[in-house]
């Protein structure tokens, strides 16, 4: 029946887990690393040991492979655990095609870990659907999509790259992080796959690291990620499972409001005459604006970076200027937040050295184009 419900609906039933034993509302956390076994061998509720799994992880999984269309979903302990174990279901000799924007540190991951493992790479502009066909090879087993982009908010055809990797045998894994499934799901459009740092916008309160991993179809690829989840044993905590499942009960709330927002602040600066470029699917401007409107049927995210008038230093120097914007890494919380990338990346960025990358939070909006109006001057 739950499938039939709308998304807010589907958010709240499926973390209102009711314990059996004090009739709470919300489900307790259980703090416990093991569960008794009866003298016939059997585990009364299916839990042994809470490496392989524990009710809040299960909790958790179950409501983020319902919100985002899959059959299966594997919770990891920080974004990076789940796109590690991601990697880790290739072999030696197999070639993966990622974005030349990914985020930074999946490309750092490539390099630093998988190189001496034999996993081999290309990067291409994720944005043009000829250049992702040309770097095809007969080795290629996954196409690594992130869309929209960080932080340059280039947008992917979800669709096509599908097709292109379905035709040459491989699987399209999309980084699902900053649109969240409010404004797109990617399982719908023909991905295999779909991976989320919750740490951003499920989490939604910069409070608590998570990463997790949803299957489309129970096969296997999802034997695989469970396998590689129970015995890699990168696994989250009960605790931060609850939290990531309490942050899914307002996850669509929050995500529409910093949207609007997001997309007011855009057309703000966009006009202003000390800014050089506004990067914003949402924008009419943007260069794959119709592919983002086709695709992300909830609106255009949260996120957007602003490239200035000035150089690196006039772009740190704003964001000292800037009162209600803390300066500081990651995205997705209820507080509006600054960064200046280029720095906060390493030698092979292709970040601007103007950019800042801008997450929107749940600040009266009126007050967040004032600051920015302050602090430009
Ligand atoms: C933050 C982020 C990650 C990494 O997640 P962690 O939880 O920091 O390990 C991966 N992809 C995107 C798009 C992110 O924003």
């Amino acid at each position: 029946m739950s499938d039939k419900l709308h998304f807010e609906t589907q958010a709240i039933q499926s973390t209102l887990v009711k314990d059996a034993q004090a009739s709470s509302v919300t489900q307790p956390i259980y703090l416990t690393t093991t569960f008794e076994r009866e003298t016939d061998g059997s585990y009364p509720h299916g839990f042994v040991y809470s490496r392989l799994d524990n009710p809040n992880r299960k909790q958790l999984e179950a409501s983020v492979a319902l919100l985002e269309n899959g059959d299966k979903a594997f919770a990891f302990a920080s974004g990076m655990a789940s796109i590690n174990a991601m990697f880790q279901t290739l072999k030696t000799g197999d070639h993966v095609i990622i974005p030349d924007d990914a985020y930074y540190a999946t490309e750092i991951l490539l390099r630093d870990v998988y190189e001496r493992w034999g996993l081999q790479m290309t990067k291409v502009d994720m944005s043009n659907n000829d250049a992702v066909q040309k770097a095809v090879q007969p080795n290629t087993k996954m196409i690594w999509v992130e869309t929209p982009s960080n932080p340059l908010l280039k947008v992917s055809d979800i669709e096509s790259i599908a097709a292109i990797a379905h035709k040459a045998g491989a699987l399209c894994v999309v980084d699902n992080t900053w649109a969240t499934p409010v404004m797109q799901l990617p399982l719908t459009l023909g991905a295999d796959a779909v991976m989320h740092s919750t740490t951003k916008y499920y989490g939604g309160h910069c409070d608590v690291l998570g990463g997790i991993l949803i299957i489309k179809s129970n096969n296997e690829l999802a034997e695989k990620i469970s396998s590689i989840q129970t015995k890699g044993g990168a696994v989250p905590s009960p605790f931060d499972c609850w939290i990531i499942s309490r942050g899914i009960k307002t996850l669509s709330l929050r995500v529409k409001a910093q949207t609007e927002s997001a997309g007011k602040l855009a057309e703000y600066l966009s006009t202003h005459p000390k800014v050089e470029k506004v990067n914003y699917p949402g924008l009419k401007s943007h260069l794959q604006h119709a592919i983002a409107a086709k695709q992300m049927k909830g609106g255009f995210g949260a996120m957007l970076s602003v490239q200035i008038k000035g150089d690196a230093k006039a772009a740190m120097e704003l964001t000292g200027r800037l009162k209600l914007f803390t300066t500081a890494t990651s995205l997705g919380g209820v507080e509006s937040l600054v960064e200046h990338r280029r720095s906060v990346e390493g030698p092979y960025s292709v970040t601007p050295d103007n950019l800042l990358r801008v997450s929107v939070g749940l600040e009266h909006i009126d007050d967040l184009i004032n600051d920015w109006k302050q602090a430009l001057g």
